[in-house]
């Protein structure tokens, strides 16, 4: 799989310009490329973006200089997967921030073979697909196993550190945003052999509650939750607020609910859902179902910090 790059700020002098010949990087790109002698390496670190209150909380701490990353990388699953707010909050006001403390984000997207972006979105609706990447439910509620975090987040940004010369014998140092109240989802096994996961939050022993506090701070709004909209992670209350103030995603994700369930049947299998109760979006979420307005999101198993941070 190859992956392309979105590149958003610059502030920095580029890679071009400070090592001539060097074609192949990006012209905006400043993370340090290997050598082929390994002279002059300096070791590649970057945070995992998803534009939620974790990882936003760390654009900040950098910004402070109180942690030492300047490169943070946004794989965006696609901007018809990716919550709307998420992504307006990384583009309006991430970014902007970035650019004004003099780091970066780079948004990544995933690639096909063929060149062709692909989005997550697009591979659940795609005809020949047999396998349901995202985490559905199963009758008993269940969620199965899934692999639209790892394609579409861990190896779109692993790419992007190999291409960048991150080896197993160099290794990039990757920040994930989990905090201490999370600290169950930290889980340093899941490193790939060229990247070692650092949990920086962990580290200055930082609190969701903390992270808020942080970004407060900085004159910046606090981030939404950050997922996909259609995460079968999301709580009970987060698809009621769905149902009751986004009708136009909670449409969308019936009609996916509905998609794969088509596909499934034709080719004999069970049903599956996107809530834990069995059974299909419509009768779960009730249009009348009570909702404080909140999207409380707590009780989301995702167990790893690449998602949701
Ligand atoms: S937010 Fe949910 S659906 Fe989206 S990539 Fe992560 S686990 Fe998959």
């Amino acid at each position: 799989m190859i992956y392309a790059a979105r590149i958003h700020t610059v502030s920095r002098m580029s890679i071009l310009q400070q090592t001539p010949g060097a074609h192949h990087a990006e012209p905006t790109d400043p993370t340090p490329r290997a050598t082929s002698s390994g002279l002059n390496r300096r070791p590649i670190k970057v945070i995992s973006y998803g534009g939620g209150v974790q990882s936003t909380a760390l654009l900040v701490l950098a910004a402070r200089k109180e942690i030492d990353f300047s490169t943070f990388l946004f794989a965006n699953v696609g901007d018809d997967s990716e919550h709307p707010a998420t992504l307006a909050y990384v583009r309006e006001i991430a970014i902007p921030y970035a650019a004004g403390a003099g780091l970066e984000i780079h948004e990544l997207e995933r690639r096909r073979r063929s060149g062709a972006t692909e989005t997550l979105m697009q591979r659940l609706n795609r005809p020949d697909t047999r396998s349901i990447p995202i985490p559905v439910r199963m009758a008993n509620g269940a969620p199965g196993r899934r692999n639209c975090t790892a394609d579409f987040k861990i190896k779109v940004v692993g790419r992007r550190l190999r291409e960048h010369g991150a080896t197993a014998e160099h290794p990039a140092a990757v920040g994930i945003g989990i905090s201490l109240d999370e600290i169950h989802r930290a889980n340093r096994r899941r490193s790939e052999s060229h990247e070692v996961i650092e949990y920086p939050l962990l580290d200055l022993g930082l609190r969701r509650d903390d992270c808020e506090r942080i970004i407060a701070e900085a004159g910046l709004p606090v981030p939404p939750k950050s997922s996909c909209f259609f995460c079968p992670f999301r709580t009970v209350d987060a698809w009621r607020h769905q149902r009751r103030h986004e009708p136009e995603l909670f449409a969308l994700s019936v009609r996916l609910e509905e998609t794969i369930n088509r596909r499934r049947a034709a080719l004999g299998r069970d049903a599956v859902y996107l809530t834990r109760y069995g059974i299909p979006l419509t009768q779960a979420i009730p249009d009348a179902s009570p909702s404080d307005g909140s999207v409380d999101e707590d009780e989301g198993v995702c167990d790893s910090g690449w998602c949701m941070t």
